[in-house]
């Protein structure tokens, strides 16, 4: 089946391009759905792109930062007032892949992918879509139905505190295998311990999920291994971890509790 490609100039066009036309489908990089073509995807024939310049810019005001959807891993890494991010998007894939990959695909990209995606999350990120800003884990709640057909336009975040944001991603294939599971930690701590926590887990569902009782039985504990016990005792409690080629749910449910204690504690 021939595939058309549609260049929109504005984020606004692309949206109803893609509303009106259940047989297309946005086009960010084109890692992942460029792919899904090559292999024989019959459900989609046409590409909607957009050159909104809005969709590639990066800001960074008032401690806020704000990426287009069309932001691509290799910018976030060349960019050093983002570096909170840079192990994150350093996660994703080889340097070719890196060079396409956009931030509003990783957050449609569904597990073992979505590196970026997990250290969002875990930043309290909100996203831009519809001309509406809601946050991401809302977002990725309905991101398959309600939001299925609407252009993302852009993911914003508080600037985190040096070092507050911990990033792991845990893979059996080194330097650049997709995910065995991967887990972010944004953490307040005074004076050594942990006021609050916000954990985010890859691959432990089929996109990015929060870990709150993760979060609620580190509130208030020293950052210590007898601190964090309780912690990694329900690391996987409420996860429904993913099974593929890499790692079945169970063995992902059993490493997580130590990947989780040596992030908390490196
Ligand atoms: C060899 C290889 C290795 C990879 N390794 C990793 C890895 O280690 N970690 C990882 O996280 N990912 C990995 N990926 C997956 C992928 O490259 C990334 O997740 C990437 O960020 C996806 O972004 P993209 O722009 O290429 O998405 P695209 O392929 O353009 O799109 C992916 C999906 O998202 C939708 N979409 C894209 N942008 C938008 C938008 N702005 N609004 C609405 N819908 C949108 C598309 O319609 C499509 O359904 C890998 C892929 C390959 C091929």
């Amino acid at each position: 089946m021939p595939l058309t490609l549609q260049t929109c100039a504005t984020a606004d066009a692309a949206g109803a391009a893609l509303s009106s036309d259940a047989a297309a489908r946005y086009l960010g990089g084109g890692t992942l759905i460029v792919r899904h073509a090559n292999e024989g995807d019959v459900s989609f024939s046409r590409y909607v792109r957009s050159t909104d310049p809005s969709l590639s810019a990066i800001t960074v005001e008032g401690g806020r930062v704000t990426l287009g959807a069309s932001v691509t891993m290799g910018r976030i890494l060349a960019d050093k007032r983002l570096h909170c991010l840079a192990d994150a998007a350093h996660a994703v894939g080889g340097p070719a892949i890196r060079n396409m990959a956009t931030v509003g695909g990783n957050l449609y990209a569904p597990a073992p992918y979505g590196d970026l995606g997990v250290a969002l999350l875990a930043l309290d990120a909100t996203v831009a879509i519809g001309g509406k800003t809601l946050p991401l884990e809302d977002f990725l709640r309905d991101r398959d139905t309600v939001h299925a057909r609407s252009v993302l336009t852009a993911v914003s975040f508080a600037l985190p505190a040096d070092g507050a944001l911990r990033f792991l991603k845990v893979s059996r294939v080194k330097p650049k295998g997709v995910s065995v599971v991967t887990i972010a930690a944004l953490l307040d701590e005074r004076n050594g311990t942990i006021d609050s926590a916000r954990i985010a887990y890859g691959c432990m569902a089929d996109r990015p999920v929060r870990a709150p009782a993760v979060e609620a039985a580190l509130a208030g504990r020293p950052r210590t291994a007898d601190g964090i016990g309780d912690a990694l005792a329900v690391a996987s409690d409420g996860m429904e971890p993913v099974t593929d080629a890499i790692a079945s749910a169970w063995y992902r449910a059993e490493v997580l509790p130590v990947h989780l204690g040596r992030l908390l504690l490196a």
